[in-house]
């Protein structure tokens, strides 16, 4: 049988099928579309068409090698070193969570509400810098400061916000929450995705995601709501009267942070669903 993309394709599928990758068809396509610089429609033109082995050599060694790393079940976006988020790319790597679909919900309900609005923006937790820069790019906000704990995960942001937005677009900080944020500084929306997995509860997530993304980016302590009590308090020094905070949550954390929220002051609480029917989002005004 002479080789082809869909050859290929089918070899792909079947190593990644075994290693127990859920989307085994799906991820195998991805890395070839990666690996012979193709798209969906040259794919479907072209996959039965015999490819020279010869001049092919180095790509089907790479599509080979991004199988072989697939299968050890690191995260595709780690590999292809991308993911699409608010239909950006962002660049990804091993020290910032990959965003997720369930963060587009928070980062549309702050373009809807402040259309037209160039609000100041804290993010708290940016990691990759997904919600701060869909902000600025999107909404055109100009004047978003992003906060993270971990040196790599700012390197991650600064980089995405430099392809995205071009330099200095965003004031970056590295700080422990607000600890070396400057207390005269006052927003008026807060936005933060926190760690929020409870830790009992990683161990038993996709290797995916527990062996290889950041931890510090998942773990919200005992009850996976330690960040939400600390952002509740926190916030208040670091936003205007009549601001607002958009904090997203685990799908059965709205109760508990709602409650975190309004014992510390806040107001006019929403819960927000996302795309699949789920507990998302809480939001509140500070009065
Ligand atoms: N939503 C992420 C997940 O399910 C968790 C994100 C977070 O802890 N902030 O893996």
């Amino acid at each position: 049988m002479s080789l082809t993309l869909q050859v290929l394709l089918e070899e792909g599928t079947e190593v990644l099928s075994k290693a127990g990758v859920t989307e085994a068809s799906l991820d195998a396509k991805y890395l070839l579309f990666e690996a012979f610089e193709t798209d969906m429609t040259h794919f479907l033109l072209d996959r039965n068409q015999r490819l020279s082995e010869e001049d092919n050599a180095s790509r089907i060694r790479n599509y080979r090698a991004m199988i072989e790393t697939r299968s050890q079940r690191i995260p595709l976006q780690q590999i292809t070193g991308s993911c699409e988020f608010m239909g950006l790319e962002f660049f990804v790597n091993e020290h910032v969570l990959i965003p997720r679909q369930d963060t587009e919900t928070l980062v549309e309900l702050v373009l809807k509400e402040y259309k037209g609005r160039k609000p100041a923006v804290l993010d708290m937790c940016t990691g990759s810098g997904c919600i701060a820069v869909s902000l600025a790019v999107l909404g055109g906000f100009d004047r978003v400061t992003a906060v993270d704990v971990s040196k790599e995960a700012l390197k991650a942001a600064q980089k995405n916000a430099e392809n995205l937005l071009g330099h200095g677009s965003i004031t970056f900080a590295e700080s422990d929450l607000f600890a070396s944020l400057e207390e005269q500084k006052k927003f008026d929306v807060i936005v933060s995705n926190p760690p929020y997995i409870p830790t009992k509860i990683i161990e038993g997530l996709q290797p995916e995601v527990r062996d290889f993304e950041p931890m510090l980016a998942l773990d919200g302590k005992e009850d996976g709501l330690y960040f939400y009590r600390r952002l509740a308090d926190e916030s208040r020094r670091y936003i205007q009267t009549g601001g607002a905070v958009y904090f997203e949550i685990g799908y059965d954390q709205a109760e508990a942070v709602s409650g975190l929220l309004r014992a510390a002051g806040f107001a006019g609480i929403r819960i927000i669903k996302d795309a699949a029917g789920l507990d998302r989002v809480v939001c509140a005004i500070y009065q």
